[in-house]
């Protein structure tokens, strides 16, 4: 209830009280920026202005990491100011130095917000770092605001989906939270827009590091990641019947240029891997064109695809409650309807 959150806010320790400011941890991958690190400074914005204080972006990387050109994207997305941390230790990311390092920073510069994607390395890192300054850390968030407390209320959800809860940190700082790839939008980017550049000295001795990098395996899908970043997506369900009508579900997407998933029955049934599963407890998508073919559209796959712009539903059921809120619907049998969407747009 909001009155005992208040009076356990004021039992926040005398140590927490100089954390000021909004920190968002910015992931780069492949050289670039990741998309969702851009999202959370869109976010972290809001926030900032809300409590009236500083938005930065935190960039970690090695002597060759291209911090110069992140600065600018960063301050571009909205960053007040961007604190830098190089040294050769953080070429390649491994979890101890760049956990060691971030709880530093945390430590000297004392952040009131720190946010992190929701990625393979954010929860990796957003995990060690939370524990090492014995903070709380809300994972998987889907909402973010600032309480009549001046609280962070990250919410998310629970019991699978059926419950959203919203948690406070009340005792300690910084509260951190890690959000989902595609769960904010975008901020536009402002060019031209200019911020401070904080330098932190990093003090780290290679022999203290346990984890050693030998070598680099390529991935051999390399277009998974690309899921959730796709323009369009063709996803098929449990309506297609066999592992082998999902043949159509991709034959679309390649003609289209898009990417494909499907419902989670089918990762369950071992008809697609986990990482091409969409909705709640897979990929959220926020595509320009979504095809879903023979999916019911249940509420924890709805709430991965609503944020796309245009939802196409292919269903027999006229019944069926993705109707309820797709903005197309085609009432017939996809295993059909696919393969001719295929050879209609491969002739165009
Ligand atoms: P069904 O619900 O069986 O629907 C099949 C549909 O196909 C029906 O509407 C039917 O009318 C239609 N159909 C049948 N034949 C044809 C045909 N020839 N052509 C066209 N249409 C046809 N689900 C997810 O998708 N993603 C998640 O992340 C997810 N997370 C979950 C987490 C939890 C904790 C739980 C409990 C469930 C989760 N689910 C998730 C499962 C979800 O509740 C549904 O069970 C699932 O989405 C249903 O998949 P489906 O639509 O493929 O199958």
């Amino acid at each position: 209830a909001p009155a005992s959150r208040a009076a356990m806010k004021k039992e926040l320790p005398e140590r927490f009280r100089s954390y000021k400011n909004v920190w968002v941890f910015i992931e780069i991958e492949h050289g670039e920026i990741h998309p969702v690190s851009l999202e959370l400074l869109g976010e972290g914005r809001k926030l900032a202005d809300k409590l009236g204080v500083e938005l930065a972006g935190v960039l970690i990387g090695g002597e060759r990491a291209p911090l110069a050109e992140a600065s600018t994207e960063v301050w571009e997305h909205g960053a007040d100011a961007v604190y830098i941390a190089t040294h050769a230790a953080l070429e390649h990311y491994r979890n101890d130095p760049y956990s060691r390092v971030l709880t530093d920073m945390v430590n000297e510069f004392k952040p009131e917000i720190l946010l992190l994607g929701a990625t393979v390395l954010g929860r990796d890192l957003a995990g060690s770092v939370a524990t090492t300054l014995l903070t709380g850390l809300t994972a998987d968030c889907t909402e973010l605001a600032i309480d009549d407390d001046r609280c962070l209320a990250a919410t998310r959800p629970t019991f699978g989906g059926s419950l959203l809860c919203t948690i406070y940190t009340l005792n300690t700082r910084p509260q951190m939270a890690t959000v989902r790839p595609r769960v904010m939008s975008m901020p536009p980017r402002q060019p031209g827009r200019k911020g401070r550049t904080v330098p932190f000295r990093v003090s780290l001795r290679e022999d203290d590091i346990v984890t050693k990098v030998l070598r680099f395996l390529p991935d051999r899908d390399s277009n998974k990641a690309q899921l959730a970043y796709a323009d369009i997506v063709v996803a098929g369900g449990l309506g297609l019947k066999s592992p082998e009508n999902m043949q159509h579900v991709r034959a679309l997407a390649s003609v289209l240029g898009g990417d494909w998933g499907g419902s989670r029955p089918l990762v369950q049934k071992g008809w697609m891997p986990a990482d091409r599963q969409i909705g709640q407890t897979g990929k959220t998508i926020r595509p320009k064109l979504y095809i879903a073919a023979g999916i019911s559209g249940a509420i924890q796959h709805r709430v991965g695809v609503e944020g796309a712009d245009l939802i196409v539903a292919i269903n027999t059921d006229p019944q069926a409650p993705i109707f309820d809120f797709a903005h197309v619907g085609v009432v017939a049998d996809a295993i059909e309807l696919l393969p001719a969407l295929t050879e209609a747009f491969r002739k165009r």
